[in-house]
This record gives structure tokens, sequence and C-alpha cells, in this order.
């Protein structure tokens, strides 16, 4: 029986300290952090990181669905939960599981009035998404007064927070497109200061937006991508550790000789004698065919060996001519030792993209 198994995620918690840690470094202490762990948090797990978070000193978590807030609330997770998107067919578990939703429709806080009429709850917080240049989800600044008007006729809506969201945090060449929309979510901000006679939470920056704009910090941070070790360019990025690595093991080795050729459409052609080893992981669990065809490598024994030919469903092959190694030998495809960023893909995928990609049948272990 082998001692591991051969393809896994390896999830490193103190590389996810080192991170939360570095974050907070760029905030005031009363700065409360908010640990995004939606889609399985970036591909990993979301109640193993979403616990650690909390135990690190997250003050709140955020997810994408009601379903993936159900699952923390489950394992037994106490803090507050934010769901950037919630629907209303699923509206009775948010109420019943008391997540806090975004809102960013009035046709969403009609339907959470609706369902609250059949709950005994005094008042659900609510966090108000507000459009600053995104364009994706949020109340536009001119609607400012139609949802105070809407907020002010149902005693059980009490605003939580109010929070935006950065579109180009990390550009440089964008630094005064993201200045506009912080200070458009500041009139908003002020707006509700204004007109409710309560406190609440003001939010905008993501990741790179606490790196690049802690000076809108404001009361909370959305912390996601930089908890896991990855940034939106490359200075970001190097003060990061990756908190996951996708490894596997030699399954054969085999050498071929000059016009030989190797995978599907016989992409890739011998040169020369060479010397291919075939990993068992494939595109089904996440490694993408873009990264076929020399454009990604994998690290074995130290050394880098590049994928040839095209990506499989279950298995790739890699070109390991002149690399000391043998079947069942450990590869690491990415992760602490080199990167998704060090791949040669140019704008065809993003760190984002690549790790929460890694599909389910690959196990996730703690080390
Ligand atoms: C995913 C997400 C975040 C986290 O962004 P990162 O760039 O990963 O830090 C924050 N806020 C919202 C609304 C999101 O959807």
């Amino acid at each position: 029986m082998s001692k591991v198994l051969e393809t896994r995620l390896e999830i490193d918690l103190g590389a996810l300290e080192t991170n939360f840690n570095l974050l907070k470094s760029y905030l005031s202490p009363k700065t409360k952090m908010m640990g995004v762990v939606k889609a399985s948090a970036y591909g990993t797990d979301s109640i193993i990181i979403g616990k650690h978070l909390v135990k690190l000193g997250a003050q709140h978590l955020a997810v994408a669905y009601i379903d993936e807030g159900v699952r923390l609330r489950k394992a037994g997770v106490e803090v507050p939960i934010l769901v950037f998107y919630p629907q209303l067919e699923e509206i009775q578990n948010l109420v019943g599981y008391q997540l806090t939703p975004s809102v960013y429709t009035h046709h969403f806080l009609e339907g959470l009035c609706q369902e609250l009429k059949h709950h005994q709850v005094d008042s659900v917080g609510i966090h108000i998404k507000i459009n600053t240049g995104l364009n994706r989800l949020g109340f536009e600044l001119t609607e400012l007064d139609s949802i105070l008007e809407h907020i002010h006729s149902e005693k059980k809506i009490k605003v939580a927070g109010v929070f935006s969201h950065l579109a180009a945090s990390g550009n440089k060449d964008e630094v005064e497109f993201t200045k506009a929309q912080i200070s458009k979510f500041e009139e908003a901000r002020s707006y509700f200061k204004t007109h409710l006679n309560y406190t609440f939470k003001s939010h905008i920056c993501n990741s790179s937006g606490i790196l690049n704009f802690p000076e809108a910090e404001f009361d909370m941070v959305r912390a996601g991508i930089a908890l896991y070790g990855y940034g939106n360019n490359p200075t970001e990025h190097k003060m990061l550790k990756a908190v996951a690595s996708l490894k596997t093991v030699i399954a054969q080795l085999r050498t071929i000789q000059k016009g030989d050729s190797v995978g599907y459409e016989r992409k890739f052609k011998a040169e020369k004698t060479s010397k291919i080893a075939t990993l068992p992981l494939g595109y089904a669990d996440g490694i993408s065919r873009i990264f076929g065809n020399g454009k990604a490598h994998v690290l074995i024994n130290g050394k880098k060996a590049p994928i040839v030919g095209n990506v499989c469903m279950d298995t790739l092959m890699i070109n390991v001519t002149g690399i000391d190694c043998e079947e069942g030998d450990e590869v690491e495809v990415f992760g602490k030792n080199h990167t998704v960023l060090d791949f040669d893909i140019e704008q065809q995928t993003i760190p984002y993209e690549v790790i929460t990609r890694i599909s389910q049948r690959v196990t996730r272990v703690l080390v």
C-alpha cells in the first residue's frame, strides 16, 4: 500500500497563516478581515480553510452561493457569512442558517421580506452592494434614495454593511479608475451614514485592493486570492506563498525514438531518443488542454519537465529526457516550489481559474 495518494492537492495551513498575516500588516489593527472561501475556498476546501481563517482572526467569511454558506454552518462555523450571489430559490436556507445576503436588486429585497414573514427572527442584516464601475452586480449611485426608502419600509431589514467591488485593483495602469471607484463608494457610504441612525460596515478592497490601496480599507476588507498565495501581478505574487500544491507520481516511464509521437493527434514528435513519463492526471482533474504542448512544465526531482503533446482526460505526458527519475517518483504539477504563474500561457488564464478548476476527484490532504 502506498503511503500517499498518487494525485492529491496538498493544503498548507502554514502558508495560509503567512499570507493572512502579510495582508493584516497592510491594515490598521481595527480593520476587520473577511476571508473569501467561495468555490471550495478557491479550489482547496472551504471547511478546512474557513475554520482556520476564523482561528487566525478573520471575523467574517464570504461565499458565492447560499449552499456554500450552509455547508460552513453545518460544519460549525459561527462567524457572519456574507453570500455574494444569493438566489431567491434558496432564501429559506439563507434565513434559516443566518447567512448574510449581498443585496443588489429591489426584487431580491422583496423576496427576502416575503420570506421573513415565515420566520420568528427580529431582524436580518444585509450588505448593500453598490456598482462603482465593475458593472457586474450592484445598485447604481442614482438609486440610493429608492434603496433607503425600501429599507425604511421593512422593519426586519437592517443594513449591516455597504460595499462595492474593484475592477482592476492589481493593475498599475488603472490607478485613476480604481481611485474613482473608491470615491464613488465613499459617496454611497456617506449617504447611508447620514440617513441611517445606526452603524454599518463599509468595505471595497479585495486582495489587490489591500496590497495597493490600503488607504481604502474602510471597516473591513475581503481577501480571496492572496490568502491562497497568488496575486494579480508579479510584485504581489512574490510576497505570497502558495497554499495548494498539486502533486502526483510518475505512473509509467518509456523511451521513444526519433520520429515517434506522443499522445492524441500525435502533437509531439521526438527529434531524438527521448524519455517520456506519464502522469495520472488530466483535464478531468482540472489540468486544462491549454497547458499541453510545451505550455506548462511540472517539477520533478528539482528539474522542470515540459508537458508534451495534448493533455488527455485522465493522464498527461511529460518529457523527462536527461532528468534522473523513476516510476513512482513524486511530481509537483504546481504549488509551493513552482507556481502556475511560471507557465507560458500568456493571457489565456489566471491563477484564480487554474486553482478553482482542480476537480473534486483530486483528494485534498492537509500537510
Ligand atoms: C471573489 C470576490 C472577492 C475576493 O477577491 P480576490 O481578488 O480573490 O481577493 C471579493 N469580493 C467579491 C465581491 C468577490 O466576488
